[in-house]
C-alpha cells in the first residue's frame, strides 16, 4: 500500500475563510500583493482570488506595473542606467501587460474591463471598489506612490498574501515622506518625453520584517502565510526606520539602481516630503 502524494489544495471558500479570520469584513479598503504559487494549488487560479478579496474589500487595489514601458533617451542620460538601455517603444495603453513580477492575479485584475487603471506608464495600479476612483487620482508623474497616500488617509490595509514585505510597494510611500533619493526615469505620455520619479527597489523591504511583525495579523493557509497590516503602521514604520538610518531600506546589490540612491543619499542627505491633502491630489489627475 502506498498514499498517493497530497498537494495541498485551496479554494475559494478556504481563501475566504482565512480572510475572515483577518477581520476582513468587507468594509476595509485593501491594496494587495500575492504570489498564486504560494498556495500551492489554488482551484480557480487569479479569478479565485480576485473574487474572494471582492466579497470581503470595499475597495481592492492592486500594482500593474509595466517597468518595460520605461524610455530611455538619450539626452536624458542618467549615471545608473543600464547598458546598453533596454529598447522600448514607450508604448502603455489600458491593457497593456503587467510586468512578469508583478504577478498574475493583478494581471486577472487589468483584464477585467469593470477595474479601473491609472495612466502612469510604468507604475500603474489597478482598482475596483468605493473609493478606486479616488485613489486613482492620487497619481502624479512626480507621485507614483500618491494612490498608496490617499489609502493612509481611508485609513486603508496591506494584504501580503504568499508574499513578504519584498513585495510590499506601501513602503514606498514612507520612504518618499521620509525624504529618500528619487531617481529620474522617462515614459512616453500622450506622444510626448516625460520625467517621472522611480524609488530604490525593494529587495531589502524584508529587514522591516521584525519592526512590521507585532503590528499586523497573520494567518497560513496550506502553504502560503497571509499577513495584514495597517497601510499607516506600514508607512510610519518604513519613514522612521529611514529616518534612523536612510540606507536600512536599500539593496547591496552591485549592478541594482539602489547604488546611485545610497551615492546620493550619502551626498544629500533625505529632503522630506509633505503628504498631500485628497484635495491637493485631486488637481493632479491628468498625471502631469
Ligand atoms: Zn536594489
Amino acid at each position: 500500500m502506498f498514499h498517493a502524494f497530497r498537494r495541498p489544495k485551496v479554494d475559494q471558500a478556504k481563501l475566504e475563510q482565512a480572510l475572515v479570520q483577518l477581520g476582513l469584513d468587507g468594509s476595509q479598503h485593501l491594496i494587495v500583493h500575492s504570489s498564486l504559487k504560494s498556495f500551492g494549488h489554488l482551484e480557480g487560479g487569479a479569478g479565485t482570488v480576485v473574487r474572494a478579496l471582492k466579497r470581503h474589500s470595499a475597495t481592492l487595489m492592486m500594482p500593474a506595473f509595466s517597468y518595460y514601458s520605461l524610455v530611455w533617451p538619450l539626452e536624458h542620460h542618467q549615471r545608473d542606467w543600464p547598458h546598453p538601455p533596454p529598447s522600448s517603444s514607450g508604448h502603455f495603453d489600458r491593457f497593456t501587460r503587467v510586468s512578469r513580477d508583478i504577478g498574475k492575479v493583478s494581471q486577472y485584475m487589468v483584464e477585467d474591463m469593470r477595474h479601473q487603471r491609472s495612466k502612469h506608464p510604468a507604475l500603474s495600479f489597478v482598482a475596483w471598489g468605493q473609493h478606486s476612483d479616488m485613489l486613482l487620482a492620487h497619481q502624479s508623474l512626480q507621485n507614483p506612490y500618491g494612490p498608496i497616500g490617499a489609502l493612509y488617509d481611508l485609513n486603508g490595509y496591506v494584504l501580503l498574501l504568499g508574499v513578504n514585505h519584498t513585495s510590499n510597494t506601501s513602503m514606498h510611500y514612507g520612504e518618499y515622506l521620509a525624504g529618500q533619493v528619487l531617481l529620474p526615469r522617462f515614459v512616453n505620455l500622450n506622444e510626448q518625453i516625460h520625467q517621472t520619479l522611480f524609488p530604490n527597489c525593494s529587495a531589502a523591504f524584508e529587514r522591516a520584517a521584525p519592526y512590521l511583525a507585532k503590528l499586523g495579523r497573520t494567518v497560513s493557509l496550506e502553504r502560503a502565510k497571509i499577513q495584514l497590516f495597517s497601510v499607516r503602521d506600514v508607512i510610519d514604520t518604513t519613514l522612521e526606520l529611514v529616518r534612523q538610518d536612510p540606507e536600512f531600506l536599500i539593496c547591496t546589490h552591485a549592478d541594482c539602481r539602489c547604488r546611485e540612491v545610497r551615492r546620493r543619499v550619502r551626498l544629500e542627505g533625505l529632503h522630506p516630503r509633505p503628504h498631500f491633502t485628497p484635495l491637493e491630489g485631486l488637481r493632479e489627475r491628468e498625471l502631469v
